[in-house]
């Protein structure tokens, strides 16, 4: 009803939803059509991959060109800046570090919204602030497009296998439109609801992994130091009730496990700078709503001090090296 409202009553709901049906249509029948890919990061550059494997050309921008060149390599369309995508590509995935730069991809001097074609549908899989989302998504409206926020779970090692999990905020019509792309690179898909609830779920994983991942880090820690080999601590936590993905698929403490960041000096995987963003997040949503969050604030203190002391560009799980340098001072 609210949407009758809007939209001026329901006859001009039921325009409107035609004209989504209509555009949904239309891309589907072009269903391997170009896709657009916008940030060939950590994440953006597995994800863009699986894209090319399900057969579905790829036209690719990052404002680093390194990063663009193993894509000219396999065969995508390398472009000169996000509206260069908008162009060519009438659908597109954004991958972006935070909501400045999701900001300036989408209505900066070049951004998407300087060529976007009608009816073209953008969806954000970067972490960002729910209210930034619902600001593009009124833009993006505005040139007749559909915007859906669409958040990951999961990592590197998921990005790479297709296993990710996608939050998606957004039109409920364009659900299946999106999730056409988004299961070839992701196993799960959940609509979560209107534009923003897929940033809100995300925000909310993110501070429970941050606080999971300081509580793994210093169990670990203390284990250690009560003259515990590690590998047995982990071996006992992960069949006992301390078990978490912190502490059994991404445990923080090098030798533990293989093929993890903490065997590779904290190299790849989640940085801490994208890990204190997302609590700061939590932290901006969890004031706007008067929600107290304790321990999200104290991890949020944690990482921000680990960006301050050097650890800014390691992996989150880093924290556990943290903790001992912070116990030798
Ligand atoms: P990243 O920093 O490795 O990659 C981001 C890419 O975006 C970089 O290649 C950068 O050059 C590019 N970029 C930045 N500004 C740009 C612009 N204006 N135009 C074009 N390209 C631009 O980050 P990531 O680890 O790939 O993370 C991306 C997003 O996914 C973040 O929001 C992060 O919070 C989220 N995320 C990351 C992980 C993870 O494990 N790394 C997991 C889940 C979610």
């Amino acid at each position: 009803m609210a949407a009758a409202v809007v939209l001026g009553g329901p006859a001009g709901w039921w325009r409107w939803h035609r004209r989504v049906a209509a555009m949904v249509c239309s891309r589907a029948m072009a269903s391997k059509t170009p896709v657009g890919f916008i940030g060939l990061g950590n994440m953006g550059n597995p994800m863009a991959k699986n894209l090319l494997k399900h057969g579905y050309p790829v036209i690719a921008y990052d404002v680093f060109p390194e990063a663009c060149k193993e894509f000219q390599d396999l065969g995508a369309q390398v472009t000169d800046s996000p509206a260069d995508v908008a162009e060519r590509a009438d659908r597109i995935i954004t991958m972006l570090p935070s909501s400045p730069n999701a900001k300036e991809v989408y209505t900066g001097a070049n951004g998407i919204l300087k060529k976007v074609k009608k009816g073209s549908l953008l969806i954000d899989s970067s972490t960002i602030d729910p209210a930034v989302s619902k600001e593009l998504a009124k833009a993006v409206e505005k040139m007749g497009a559909v915007f859906m926020d669409a958040p990951v779970s999961g990592g590197v090692g998921a990005a790479r296998a297709g296993n990710l999990t996608f939050m998606v905020g957004g039109v409920e019509q364009e659900f299946d439109a999106a999730k056409e792309l988004l299961t070839c690179m992701g196993s799960n898909v959940v609509y979560c609801g209107a534009v923003g609830t897929g940033q809100a779920a995300k925000i909310c994983n993110n501070m429970l992994l941050a606080i999971s991942m300081i509580g793994t880090a210093e169990a670990m820690n203390l284990g250690i130091r009560l003259g515990l080999d590690p590998k047995l601590l982990a071996k006992i936590l992960n069949m006992s009730s301390g078990r978490c993905w912190s502490s059994d698929t991404y445990n923080p403490v090098p030798g533990v496990m293989e093929g993890v960041p903490s065997a590779n000096n904290y190299q790849g995987g989640f940085g801490t700078t994208l890990m204190a963003k997302d609590l700061g997040l939590a932290q901006i949503s969890a004031t706007n709503t008067m929600t107290p969050v304790p321990l999200g604030s104290q991890a949020h203190q944690i990482y921000r001090m680990m960006c301050a002391k050097g650890y800014a560009l390691k992996d989150f799980s880093a924290v556990f090296q943290f903790l001992r340098e912070e116990e030798t001072l």
